[in-house]
């Protein structure tokens, strides 16, 4: 945490305490900077509203926002940092955030510096309006791919939010070792991850007693949440984000939907190309109000909700969602029986390769990997990035593992007309144990 993160915060929680108009009004001021600045800095907003005919200063109001066109992955995939990223930034200076999301396109988000120190600041506001305490021991565990935050030096020496990090790709026993040594006062992590801890716990007995349990990353459903908050007797508190933008929404103690973070985003939701009317499930498209780096307007995040028109009881003022779908990927099972989450498989295995388009990885059987790949027509050494993506692979998931390469056109949706990553035909309850 910085000092200019704890500035953020402080702003931050002062505004769920606004009026609506104000809140509104500063939306739309923010929303009309932004939209401003891509067509002026952004090559690939520029182009996208002349083709669309689109002066930036028709758009006054969360209304005119309709008048641009959506901005889908592949389209942001398809263009190159220099098309996405300010023209007066050199990308090569920036924070790189790589991300495959739940369809297996990799994707580079750039972001600066202030922009992850906001983001900071929206999921501590998220985590302090829900109990969390200045002493507070807080264990995260979750992907190592994803930068492990650390307190600066100065709040490390006052005791304030001492955090430690597990990775996601350790073995669960040991994570819960980590855990039980540690002896969190509030946990951070993926409801899977949590799930699989939990049964450990539930078989070996337990003795992690933390206060508060925040999850996120993937969709929490009522059983696993109820699993989750009656092994550890804690209050579990779901967030709903994504790479490209961090924390979109988050959990109150009423549990009654998701406050929408609309201080930092517009989120819409739409259905059959229109907005869909409250109460109504619709697709979730959003406009990033904090990253100046690399602007994402009317992005379609590919993820299902309803918007809701309900007070939330609690009297904060940031609007109430409900999340329906979203990432739907399986667990892995390495050769010696521990578990992989397909979280991981962003970037990895092929973090060194921007030619792969897509990719997919099958588990056909305990021994034996697909992996389907979708190489862009410009791509060099092929042949390289395979051996190395085996290499890792062989790695993760012990010496007898076969690994088998597809190179195919396009990556086929599943009969549920899903398009997933990672999918897995051995039974998961091979690796519980
Ligand atoms: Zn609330």
């Amino acid at each position: 945490m910085s000092l200019q993160t704890v500035l953020h915060l402080s702003r931050l929680r002062k505004n769920l305490r606004r009026k609506p108009s104000e809140l509104e009004k500063m939306q739309i001021k923010k929303l009309r900077a932004i939209v401003r600045h891509a067509y002026r800095d952004i090559p690939f907003y520029h182009r996208k509203f002349k083709n669309a005919r689109i002066d930036p200063d028709q758009i006054r109001s969360i209304e005119d926002l309709k008048k641009i066109p959506f901005t889908s992955r592949s389209e942001v995939q398809a263009a190159s940092s220099r098309e996405m990223v300010a023209s007066n930034l050199d990308p090569c200076r920036l924070v790189k955030r790589r991300t495959s999301g739940s369809v297996g396109q990799p994707l580079t988000v750039f972001v600066d510096e202030g922009t992850a120190r906001f983001e900071a600041a929206l999921w501590l506001r998220a985590m302090f309006e829900n109990g969390l305490r200045l002493r507070d021991k807080l264990v995260v565990i979750h992907d190592p791919a994803s930068k492990f935050l650390e307190n600066g030096k100065w709040l490390k020496n006052l005791g304030i939010i001492r955090r430690e990090n597990i990775s996601i790709l350790e073995d669960a026993k040991n994570q819960l070792a980590l855990l039980k040594k540690n002896e969190p006062e509030v946990i951070k992590s993926y409801p899977s991850a949590l799930a699989i801890i939990a049964n450990l716990c539930r078989a070996r007995g337990c003795s992690i007693k933390p206060r508060l349990i925040f999850t996120g990353a993937e969709l929490l459903d009522e059983a696993t949440r109820e699993f989750i908050s009656s092994t550890f007797d804690a209050e579990v508190l779901d967030n709903y984000g994504c790479n490209e933008f961090s924390l979109l929404a988050w959990e109150c103690g009423q549990h009654l939907g998701y406050h929408i973070n609309s201080d930092s985003v517009v989120m819409e939701f739409i259905n059959r190309g229109e907005r869909a009317a409250s109460g109504e499930r619709g697709e979730i498209v959003c406009t990033g109000l904090v990253n100046q780096v690399m602007p994402l307007i009317r992005y379609r995040v590919g993820d299902v909700g309803i918007s809701s028109d309900e007070q939330c009881s609690c009297g904060r003022i940031l609007p109430l969602m409900e999340v329906l779908e979203g990432r739907a990927d399986d667990f892995l099972v390495t050769l010696d029986g521990k578990l992989v989450s397909p979280l991981i498989f962003h970037p990895y295995p092929f973090e060194n390769s921007e030619w792969i388009k897509q990719f997919k990885i099958v588990q056909e059987k305990r021994d034996k990997l697909i992996v389907q790949l979708v190489i862009k027509e410009d791509a060099g050494d092929v042949a390289k990035i395979i051996t190395e993506a085996r290499v890792r692979l062989i790695e993760l998931f012990g010496t007898g593992m076969q690994v088998e390469f597809r190179t195919v056109k396009s990556i086929e949706r599943d009969a549920s007309g899903k398009l997933r990553k990672i999918v897995s035909h051995v039974s998961i309850n091979d690796g519980l144990h």
